[in-house]
């Protein structure tokens, strides 16, 4: 795909109503930019209010038929949308680039195979809806579990990985047999239209998904607080999805909030050091650094900590930074001029009481006109310092020794959030006790960022609550019904001696 041939390819709107691409009607406009050069490649019309409810009206509509269609009908629909964007994904992992500034190896390698796989697991598991077994629990009833679609379901998705928030947010709802509307992120619309395009391609009903890409306080609190709205799903910040949870809760719908992460990574004596210090510059730069469960605190036990600062800060200084298309970049920009200007303010606030050990500028030369900011290492951070609580978003990792076993998780549990953390040594007995009194929705052990389509994703305290991915995100888009058949054909029922006592 050629960068400026977007605005044509979209140029019926970036929004998907009903089976169709369609214009906002708010009146207003805004800019795609590419964050690699900071030029314009798409302008459209935010969707106003108006819109979102179109989008509600169309959801609404699909909704008794697709719900009623039968497990096996829903799997087929979403085998053939797996193999749509399978015959698609050098389209999408392009595009997907573009709007992003992630290098290409990223988006092909990570963010659409990720895609592709997470649509055929969830083709499966829409024919495995689990439950209780039935059973005569009174003795003269039997007694069953239902597990029904809730409705429509609203979700907010960020710009980080657009096209794969919009796959978590979509697939585990349409399986389970709901039918979506679904809110990218402003600066990020594209794959998700893309996905609704293919997902329409392959055959899945008008209505089921829809797009309605607007802002956050306009288009997104009219979605969270829709009456015809089930549930909202939201994957975004911490303080947002404060906002999201107030008008959700007044509106009583169920909740599912994937938010920030200031994922720990704690390094113990017997650690293998060359694979830690991969672990930790992959693991920190990873999508520049805008990863929910990025590495962002190392804590490394003291006797190996300064060789760690060392060769962390040599192996960041190799990662190449460039133009997301070309072969040889490791790195792109942030994904946009306020982000990097944001990580940048971090990372200045913190030259008073840390030591920058590397990187802490924006490049110049080609890159100046991206939004790039060189891989920072940090050290000498006090715990209770802002560059170690709070979530930063970029290219950026802070070191911190510890001394015992029981100082270094005490550490990793210290910030508000718990989305994920790694532990790092080839001693079993201590790789165990970190996955266990680690607070956080994922430990990994001796690797930090894998994900994959049949294990959860999703946070503890102020990371939020609720699982995308897995069977446990299939049953969160489902509610359960008690069924209950009296089986004696009485009339006057035992218990009714509550109500008529002696005049039984
Ligand atoms: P953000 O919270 O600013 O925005 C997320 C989405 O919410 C966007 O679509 C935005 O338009 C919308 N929004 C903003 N204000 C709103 C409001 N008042 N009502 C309803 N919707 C509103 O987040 P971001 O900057 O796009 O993304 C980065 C954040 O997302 C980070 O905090 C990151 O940790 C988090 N994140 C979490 C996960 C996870 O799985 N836990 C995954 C990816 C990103």
């Amino acid at each position: 795909m050629m960068r400026d041939d977007v605005q044509e390819r979209f140029a019926d709107g970036a929004q998907y109503i009903a089976g169709r691409p369609a214009t906002g009607t708010s009146g207003r406009t805004h800019s795609v930019i590419d964050p690699s050069t900071g030029t314009e490649v798409y302008t459209y019309e935010l969707a106003g209010t108006d819109d979102v409810d179109r989008a509600v009206a169309a959801a609404r509509a699909a909704f008794p038929e697709w719900s009623a269609a039968t497990p096996g009908e829903r799997s087929d629909a979403l085998h053939r949308f797996a193999a749509v964007l399978a015959d698609r994904a050098e389209d999408v992992a392009r595009v997907e680039s573009l709007q992003c500034g992630k290098p290409l190896k990223l988006t092909r390698e990570f963010d659409v195979p990720g895609t592709i796989d997470n649509t055929a697991f969830f083709a499966g598991a829409a024919r495995h809806l689990q439950g209780q077994s039935a059973g005569e629990y009174s003795g003269d009833h039997t007694s069953y579990v239902r597990r029904e679609p809730i409705g429509v379901i609203g979700s907010i998705a960020p710009w980080n990985y657009p096209l794969q928030m919009a796959a978590w947010k979509i697939l585990p709802a349409i399986a389970a047999g709901n039918t979506i509307v679904l809110k990218p992120a402003e600066l990020t619309p594209l794959t998700s239209l893309l996905f609704a395009r293919a997902a329409t391609y392959a055959g899945i009903p008008d209505g089921v998904i829809n797009i309605v890409t607007g802002t956050g306080k306009e288009a997104g609190e009219h979605l969270v607080g829709h009456p015809d709205v089930a549930m909202t799903s939201f994957t975004g910040s911490t303080t947002v999805g404060r906002r999201v949870a107030e008008i959700a809760t007044a509106t009583v719908k169920r909740l599912h909030l994937e938010l920030g992460g200031k994922a720990p990574f704690v390094v113990f004596d017997d650690a293998d050091l060359e694979a830690a210090v991969h672990g930790a510059v992959a693991g920190a730069l990873i999508n520049t650094g805008q990863d929910c469960t990025a590495a962002t605190r190392a804590y490394v036990q003291r006797s190996l900590y300064e060789e760690f600062v060392a060769r962390t800060a040599a192996l960041m200084e190799t990662v190449r930074l460039g133009d997301p298309f070309a072969p040889g970049t490791d790195l792109g920009p942030l994904i946009s001029h306020v982000q990097r200007d944001r990580v940048a303010g971090f990372v200045d606030r913190a030259r008073a009481y840390a030591r920058v050990v590397t990187g802490g500028e924006a490049p110049g030369g080609d890159l100046k006109d991206g939004a790039y900011y060189r891989p920072t290492l940090i050290a000498d951070a006090p715990q209770d310092s802002e560059i170690v609580q709070s979530e930063i978003f970029g290219p950026v990792l802070v070191v911190l020794p510890f001394d015992s076993d029981d100082e270094g998780i005490r550490l990793a549990n210290d910030t508000p959030y718990g989305l994920a953390a790694s532990a790092w040594t080839r001693d079993v007995y201590r790789a165990n006790r970190a996955t266990r009194e680690i607070r956080s929705g994922c430990v990994w052990v001796n690797d930090h960022i894998p994900i994959i389509s049949e294990m959860p994703h999703g946070g503890f305290d102020a990371s939020g609550f609720g699982k995308d991915m897995s069977s446990y995100s299939f049953e969160e888009y489902t509610q359960i019904k008690h069924v209950m058949f009296d089986n004696t054909a009485v009339a006057r029922k035992d218990w009714h001696r509550t109500i008529f006592g002696d005049r039984q």
